[in-house]
């Protein structure tokens, strides 16, 4: 289960500038589909509508072949892992951060998934913000360490579709790879949905959607892409 239908999408923010001009894409249970295009092209408006942080002025959006307009926001938010860019930590420790995505995991399913996002070694820690409170309890945590614990918060939650927003976009190579793989392991057999803004980091992706001027410009696998040139 996890499939995610876009039929026919039109949504504008302010009713003088259309944003998606009837965008259509499927995502197979378990498949992977990337969204590229430029800044502004409505990248992450895709994942707001989604989540239905906004309501759509014409088409439909379908999960499992269901409308998300019947579906309750709380259910949208337990079907949906969400890795967004930029994580906000809770000021409590790292193994705290990780089991917000599933409260009732035991010791060992977070440790597991910390491992898994290679964070193991400081999960008992705090994160900057209780520094001062906390003395040598404290750790700053770099972007990538952050993305990681997002990382390892989606792994424990185990949602059937997964949205991955720019994830390892602003990131040095060396940590980028670490996070690729991190991510690798959550999105395996799950509905995934990448936002990128660079082809680059999408080869492995069943399909990429270009998306333009507010509709889809091209769509096709890595290595037809690159062959249109
Ligand atoms: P991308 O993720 O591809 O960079 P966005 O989906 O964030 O693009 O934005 C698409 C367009 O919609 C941009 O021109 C952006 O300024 C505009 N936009 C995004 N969010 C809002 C909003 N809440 N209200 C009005 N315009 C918005
Ligand atoms: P992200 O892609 O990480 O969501 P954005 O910069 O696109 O970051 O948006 C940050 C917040 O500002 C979002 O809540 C978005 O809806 C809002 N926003 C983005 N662009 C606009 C805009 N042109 N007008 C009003 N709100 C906007």
């Amino acid at each position: 289960s996890g499939r995610v239908e876009f039929r026919d999408v039109h949504f504008a923010y302010d009713p003088n500038r259309q944003i998606l001009k009837g965008v259509s894409f499927e995502v197979p249970a378990g498949k992977t589909v990337a969204i590229v295009g430029p800044s502004g092209a409505g990248k992450s408006t895709i994942s707001r509508l989604l989540f239905r942080f906004y309501d759509i002025q014409q088409g439909a959006i379908l999960i499992d072949g269901q409308d998300i307009r019947d579906v309750s926001q709380q259910s949208l938010r337990g079907a949906i892992g969400m890795v967004p860019q930029d994580t906000v930590l809770f000021n409590d420790t790292i193994a705290y951060n990780i089991r917000y995505g599933r409260v009732n995991a035991d010791e060992e399913d977070v440790r597991k998934a910390a491992d898994l996002a290679q964070i193991s070694s400081f999960i008992q820690r705090l994160p900057d913000g209780y520094k001062a409170m906390v003395g040598e309890r404290g750790l700053k945590l770099s972007g990538g360490e952050k993305q990681r614990v997002a990382i390892a918060r989606t792994i424990l939650k185990a949602p059937p579709i997964l949205m991955l927003d720019e994830a390892t976009s602003a990131l040095d190579t060396q940590t980028e790879q670490e996070i690729q793989s991190a991510l690798d392991q959550v999105s395996k057999g799950r509905t995934t949905i990448v936002i990128a803004h660079r082809l680059s980091t999408v080869i492995s992706a069943d399909e990429i959607i270009v998306l333009a001027d507010g509709g889809i410009a091209e769509r096709g696998t890595h290595a037809e892409l690159m062959g249109k040139g």
